[in-house]
């Protein structure tokens, strides 16, 4: 497939496992921005310190924050994977500015599922490995199967924050889906079936 590719879903839904396993087999850049930001954040730049005090409460880092910063990041690149963006109209509106997108993929999953995904959700910090005690075990107790370091629970996975970043998404990104739909860009697949039945169908849909 050429061109950028847009990963649309609620928080949970699987997004970032996703991308990881199609930019490395289609050649994809990954660009997470919930990444990057957590990186820039953690390097202690202006931009992190700008966009943590959102990233905390749960809430959406500002428009024009965001987009100037996917803007320089994909300068002069064929294949993006755009993982957690755009998550509002204005971004959607906005990259089809610099940067449009050949297709979309939606994975939908309902509201308790994701609550009880995030709740269970850990990373690794040191490689970014993702695990799930519910559906993506590490194969020792919370350690990363990679670098054995002990797996931690993202701050915005504590449950005061999961419901929140849930109804975030359902007022500013659900539209999304209709918005793409309406281009003939978007592809929906259902996100509560296991990981490799998902990406299987992923890339029946994008072949
Ligand atoms: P994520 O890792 O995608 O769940 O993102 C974590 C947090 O980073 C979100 O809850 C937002 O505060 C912020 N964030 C990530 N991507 C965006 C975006 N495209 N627009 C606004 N805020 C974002």
């Amino acid at each position: 497939m050429s061109g950028h590719l847009v990963l649309l879903g609620p928080p949970g839904a699987g997004k970032g496992t996703l991308a990881k396993r199609l930019s490395q087999e289609l050649g994809f850049l990954h660009l997470s921005t919930g990444d990057v930001l957590r990186a820039e954040v953690a390097q202690g730049t202006e931009l992190g310190r700008q966009a943590k005090e959102y990233m905390d409460r749960g809430e959406l880092v500002p428009d024009e924050l965001i987009l100037a910063m996917v803007r320089s990041r994909v300068a002069g690149e064929k294949k993006v994977l755009f993982d957690g963006f755009p998550r509002t109209l204005a971004q959607a509106r906005g990259l089809e500015e610099f940067a449009p997108v050949s297709r979309v993929v939606f994975l939908s999953l309902a509201r308790e599922e994701v609550i009880r995904r995030l709740s269970s959700r850990r990373v690794c910090l040191q490689c970014g490995a993702l695990y799930n005690l519910l559906t993506q075990r590490p194969r020792e107790d919370e350690r990363c199967d990679h670098c054995g370091v002990k797996l931690v629970q993202r701050d915005d996975d504590k449950p005061e924050v999961i419901a929140r970043r849930y109804d975030v998404y359902e007022r500013e990104s659900a539209p999304l889906v209709d918005f793409y739909r309406a281009r003939g860009l978007l592809v929906e697949v259902d996100a509560s079936l296991p990981p490799e039945e998902v990406y299987q169908r992923v890339r029946r849909a994008l072949s």
